[in-house]
């Protein structure tokens, strides 16, 4: 069975936040106060391993992304990575990059492609805009993941006046590791947003005034575009160029509630269908129905200030 909304949009691609916790406290994710889950409302890796089967099996998900707050933080990532991709799911994570060298090889051997955020080259910076002064282990992270030949992207979030100096630093970054590179518009989840922001179209000339740059393909949300040295570079401007039409993607957060929209102000609990015993039917119907509810997207929120916290949604 097809899992479709009401806007005719088929839904193939579920981003499972793993936890909560992060060892960062990026400025443009993480809202002073945030209340962490309870360990026992936490989804278990049982429970995690049979939603994503569930979705897989029943509706035809092809692709898994693994997420959070910092998804390497959960203890017994390994074996969801190894039951998911032994069922033929694509599996993804979008990591911070700290731990990334101790599970580089990993990766590699089960073919988990890994988007690595990295927003600045200068150690004092990234301490700024993450809270962590961890420049030197992402770093190795990103070099062991090359060396070990793990499919590798780099998300970038510009943020005005902290790393918009940097957008060109990072490209060349990018281009000397044969490597994507994705620019994010910041998105409204934390108070900052307004004095932060700045648009792909600004990213985009500050890179135009180097490199000539050529779009290719839409890829997922992203437009990517390749420069006249060969390096592909994306742009995912949810703000100022919204691809909500194109959106196939549902959110399963750590403790198991279905978000179907980042912007949408309501989440839908699933775990009740599994515990104390899971009740397939029944939760086959209430997805096939929540489903039909997803919002429009952005352009039914623009103004608003996200509900949801980024660090509960997985980005
Ligand atoms: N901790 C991991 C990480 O940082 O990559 C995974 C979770 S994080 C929420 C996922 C992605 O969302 C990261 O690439 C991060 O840069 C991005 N992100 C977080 N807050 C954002 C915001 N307000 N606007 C745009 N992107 C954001
Ligand atoms: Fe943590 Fe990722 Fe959010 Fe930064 S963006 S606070 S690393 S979850």
């Amino acid at each position: 069975m097809k899992l479709c909304d009401l806007y005719g949009r088929q839904i193939n691609y579920l981003r499972i936040s793993l936890t909560d916790r992060c060892n960062f406290n990026c400025i443009y994710c993480r809202s002073n106060g945030v209340e962490f889950l309870k360990r026992e409302d936490i989804l278990t890796l049982e429970e995690i391993e049979f939603l994503a089967s569930f979705f897989h099996e029943k509706f035809g998900i092809e692709k898994v992304r693994l997420t959070g707050g910092e998804p390497f933080m959960r203890r017994g990532i390994e074996r969801v990575i190894k039951n998911l991709a032994e069922k033929n799911l694509k599996v993804k994570i979008t990591t911070n990059g700290f731990f990334l060298s101790k599970f580089s090889k990993f990766l590699s051997e089960y073919e988990v492609g890994v988007n690595v955020s990295l927003d600045t080259l200068d150690p004092k910076k990234f301490k700024k805009i993450s809270g962590l002064d961890g420049f030197s282990e992402v770093m190795e992270g990103i070099d062991k993941a090359i060396n070990d030949c793990v499919k590798l992207k780099i998300n970038s979030v510009i943020l005005r006046g902290v790393n918009d100096d940097e957008i060109l630093d990072l490209v060349d970054f990018a281009w000397a590791r044969n490597v994507e590179i994705r620019f994010i518009e910041f998105m409204p989840f934390t108070e900052v947003w307004n004095a932060y922001f700045i648009s792909e179209d600004e990213i985009k000339a500050k890179i135009q005034e180097k490199f000539k740059i050529e779009f290719l393909e839409f890829k997922g949300t992203a437009s990517i575009y390749t420069s006249d040295n060969g390096c592909r570079i994306g742009f995912i401007s949810t703000v100022t160029k919204p691809f909500c039409n194109l959106c196939s993607r549902l959110r399963l957060t750590a403790d198991g509630r279905l978000v179907l929209c980042i912007f949408d102000k309501i989440s839908y609990p699933i775990k009740e269908f599994l515990r104390p015993y899971v009740r397939e039917n029944e939760l086959f119907e209430f997805v096939l129905e929540t489903v039909r509810k997803k919002p429009k997207g952005f352009v039914e929120f623009a103004g608003e200030k996200a509900k949801f916290e980024m660090i509960k949604l997985g980005g």
